[in-house]
């Protein structure tokens, strides 16, 4: 009998689960010739996750899981039982109340006692809806999402919710954080809030004013994605152009400090305002060896017409130069184009407008959204609604275009040999990875390609829109030394 089993410390390991579903620090071994061998945990409870909504979502849901993590608490996939279930929310998904409804209810079902957190910007623009619906207990606002522990001791369930939802006009913190998913991409949250207020969107009502971390600290946030084998930053927020508002720093001061950065291999800027996006900013990617070739810019519309009833902050001609511009200096460029159909009063003409312009351009594929109505927003106040019917009819045909305008992108390098950084996934005996501009590509899986940036010779584009290839050169390019 080993000294484990004499001490009375020795558990059969079917036990183990059992203990962790409750709120305890435990100290666990198993007896060495045991199939788990010798083990010790210290849990204070399993956490689920569930994230609706963007990437900067995702990145916020990692930092809630990293503050369980600090105190102790073990994180499990959502459809797993575990004592808390956190639902991050967002206030752009449609049908947000009756999503979040279904999440809460799949939960309960799978550990009816788990105690429920709702937090993300549907909690803070409808608190009190959220706490209405049956299970919640506790609901956290955009400044109280990362001070959880502030508010509970003990996560008891008391059979009605508790909202710490506070003024969001006051919230001026700025918490950093960075996703890890599967490890190949993170997304680093450089950029909170928007100043603007485009008349569609509930944006800024429920995530407060434009506010950033230091650059000093962005880059040590970089560093520390680097140093848990990230290979591409994903550099994330609400209005990332708008970086520094409460610092007195840019957008353009950080991305020069990021491109010094030789821990990285990849940034990559993901949605950038056109009116912010400035010729300088180009300029460095178009010579940076790690800004990628990709930019995603909100058009939202082609027609001058509905921009100004939008309150956006161009025109059309302001865009259409911006999109000259990159092709100039970057002609590989992938660009993505944000863009919303169906907006109050945008009759057949202004949308043939946004078609045509659109169409005209040389971008890489849009993201197109149907204009739905939001509470608290002045775009509410606009005569001449758009049959539903007919907003579907119109994101359709942009969706079409969308399709078009892919592929003719990956037409333009078939055949031509690009960097592929390959990720973690395995899907159906293939790996797959994307080029510096965007371009999805697999390949048979190879496990030694797992986070590695290979050179692959691209071949052919397969119906789903992703290419296929061959690796040319089966070195890891990113353990070379960028110069
Ligand atoms: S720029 Fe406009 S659309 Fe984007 S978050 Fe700000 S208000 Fe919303």
């Amino acid at each position: 009998m080993s000294h484990h089993e004499k001490s009375g410390l020795y558990l059969k390991s079917r036990k183990y689960s059992e203990l962790l579903r409750q709120n305890a620090v435990y100290l666990i071994f198993f007896h060495k010739n045991s199939e788990r061998r010798i083990f010790a945990a210290m849990s204070a409870g399993n956490v689920a996750y569930y994230t609706l909504g963007c990437k900067l979502n995702f990145s916020e849901t990692s930092g809630i899981s990293k503050i369980f993590s600090e105190k102790g608490f073990n994180k499990v996939g959502f459809e797993e039982t575990a004592d808390i279930y956190v639902i991050n929310t967002c206030s752009v998904t449609d049908f947000a109340d009756t999503k979040c409804r279904r999440i809460v209810r799949q939960a309960l079902k799978q550990s009816p006692g788990a105690y429920i957190i709702v937090t993300g910007c549907y909690a803070q623009l409808k608190p009190e809806e959220i706490a209405k619906i049956p299970g919640v207990d506790l609901v956290l606002g955009a400044s109280e999402k990362f001070r959880v522990f502030e508010f509970i001791e003990a996560f008891t369930k008391r059979g009605c919710a508790r909202i710490e939802s506070g003024n969001i006009k006051k919230a001026d913190h700025f918490f950093a954080t960075y996703s890890l998913g599967d490890r190949t991409r993170s997304f680093l949250k450089v950029q909170d809030g928007c100043d603007y207020f485009c008349s569609f969107c509930t944006i800024p009502l429920a995530r407060g004013k434009s506010r950033s971390d230091t650059i000093k600290n962005t880059v040590l946030s970089a560093i520390e994605a680097a140093s848990k084998g990230i290979k591409e930053i994903v550099l994330t927020g609400v209005n990332i152009g708008d970086f520094g508002q409460n610092t007195g720093e840019t957008f353009h001061d950080l991305i020069l400090a990021l491109d010094q950065l030789t821990d990285i291999e990849r940034f990559r800027i993901s949605s950038i305002e056109p009116n912010l996006l400035t010729d300088e900013i180009i300029s460095i990617v178009s010579k940076s060896k790690r800004f990628v070739p990709h930019f995603h810019i909100p058009l939202q519309s082609g027609s001058d017409k509905i921009l100004s009833s939008m309150r956006r902050k161009y025109d059309s001609a302001f865009y259409r130069a911006r999109i000259e511009r990159i092709k100039t200096l970057i002609p590989d460029c992938c660009i993505g184009v944000d863009v919303i159909t169906g907006f109050p009063s945008e009759t057949e003409e202004d949308f043939l407008t946004t078609y045509r312009f659109l169409n005209e351009m040389d971008i890489s594929y849009l993201h197109v959204f149907t204009y739905s109505e939001r509470d608290n927003t002045s775009a509410l106040k606009i005569s001449g609604t758009i049959h539903p019917e007919e907003r579907s009819r119109r994101t359709q045909m942009l969706r079409i275009l969308s399709e078009k305008k892919h592929r003719f992108f990956n037409e333009q390098f078939i055949v031509t040999t690009r960097k592929v950084l390959f990720e973690t996934a395995h899907e159906n005996g293939l790996i797959k990875g994307y080029t510096e501009n965007y371009i999805k590509v697999k390949i048979p899986f190879d496990p030694m390609l797992i986070n590695s940036i290979v050179e692959v010779k691209l071949e052919t584009i397969d119906s789903d829109d992703e290419v296929s290839g061959t690796v040319t050169h089966q070195m890891d390019l990113s353990l070379q030394k960028i110069i």
